[in-house]
């Protein structure tokens, strides 16, 4: 019999397949996270975690539950898990990728649509009953058909913003550290830009998708938000850290950024003021994946590789 630690609120989905896979297994319900009690007393039995990506399990989590062979992540990206120091410890780390792909990349592009037609401003221009009525120069914003789209990080979800952005006639530049196969490039129309800087430099609307690690975190620093277009847009849904939300916020209120969409941020849920100060930045609250059938896929797929890690069969997706 293994204990199976549930850590924060899952979906009813989650837990129904978790029932399902737990028979013989002891589930402990842990609501407050892995800060609160019930983990601190549970942690000494613990053979498994079902995580999310607010809890934080780092060396000194691990420390505490040295019976630990499974972080089940319900999400493809990892960076709230010391993957490093579960490796050194003999912890296998397991993640969501891909069905949760598409709602992503459908979230992104809302977003470079939202920021581009000032589509939240317009919202609140309406319900505050401030519109006067139709005035030719209301509300200007700028053009997604035709523009140029930089893609930072052109892998599951960047592709799948790639393709969107086809049928909106865009021009797709794209960076990461390793270029695509030609086939694959040509098929999505994306040239490869050798650096990030070239990228930003180049682009009408800019749209992050690659994961926060320490090569990432703080890419987009003062500097490089000054290399942007006057005018051009800058999307992120991968994760906070990758901007420095106060050097957007300038470069949203001086320059060069005409507006912003941004469903991640550096201190979740709490989001600069600077920021929030900003009427032309379009704000989500970490809602990327959250689409009905995506989260229940996202469930079924972490509720299996733990079944499959305590069964000792090998995971559908390790990291
Ligand atoms: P993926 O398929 O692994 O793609 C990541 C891409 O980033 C790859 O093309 C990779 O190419 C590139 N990359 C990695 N390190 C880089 C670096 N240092 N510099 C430049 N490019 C780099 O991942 P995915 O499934 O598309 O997911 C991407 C991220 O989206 C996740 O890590 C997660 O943080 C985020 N996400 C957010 C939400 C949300 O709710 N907002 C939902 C789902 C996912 P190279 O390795 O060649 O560099």
């Amino acid at each position: 019999m293994a204990t199976i630690f549930v850590s924060g609120a899952h979906m009813p989905r989650t837990l129904e397949r978790l029932a399902e896979v737990a028979r013989g297994h002891d589930v402990i319900f842990g609501p407050g996270g892995l800060g609160a009690a019930e983990w601190r007393e549970a942690a000494p039995r613990v053979d498994a975690l079902l995580a999310s990506v607010r809890d934080r399990v780092d060396d000194a989590v691990l420390a505490e539950a040295p019976r630990l062979k499974l972080v089940a992540n319900v999400a493809v990206g990892v960076d709230n898990v010391d993957v490093a120091a579960c490796r050194a410890r003999g912890v296998v780390v397991t993640n969501t990728p891909g069905v949760l792909t598409e709602a992503t990349a459908d979230l992104a592009f809302a977003l470079v649509l939202a920021a581009c037609r000032r589509v939240a401003e317009g919202d609140r221009l309406v319900r505050a009953g401030g519109w006067t009525g139709f005035a030719h120069d209301l509300l200007l914003g700028r053009s997604v058909h035709g523009a140029t789209l930089g893609i930072l990080g052109l892998g599951r979800i960047g592709q799948a913003v790639a393709r969107r952005a086809r049928g909106f006639g865009m021009h797709i530049l794209y960076h990461q550290r390793t270029p695509l196969p030609d086939g694959l490039a040509r098929a999505l129309g994306a040239t490869f830009v050798s650096t990030l800087d070239e990228l930003c430099a180049n682009v009408d609307i800019l749209s992050i998708h690659s994961p926060l690690t320490a090569e990432t975190r703080g890419l987009f620093d003062a500097r490089r938000l000054a290399l942007f277009r006057r005018g051009a847009v800058l999307v992120n849904t991968s994760r906070g850290p990758i901007v420095d939300e106060a050097a957007l916020a300038n470069a949203l209120r001086e320059g060069p950024l005409a507006a912003a969409g941004i469903d991640v941020f550096e201190a979740e849920p709490k989001v600069h003021p600077a920021l929030l100060a900003c009427e032309n930045a379009v704000l989500t609250p970490h809602i990327g994946s959250a689409e009905a059938t995506t989260r229940a896929a996202m469930a079924d797929m972490a509720v299996e590789n733990l079944r499959r890690v305590l069964a000792g069969e090998p995971p559908l997706s390790a990291v």
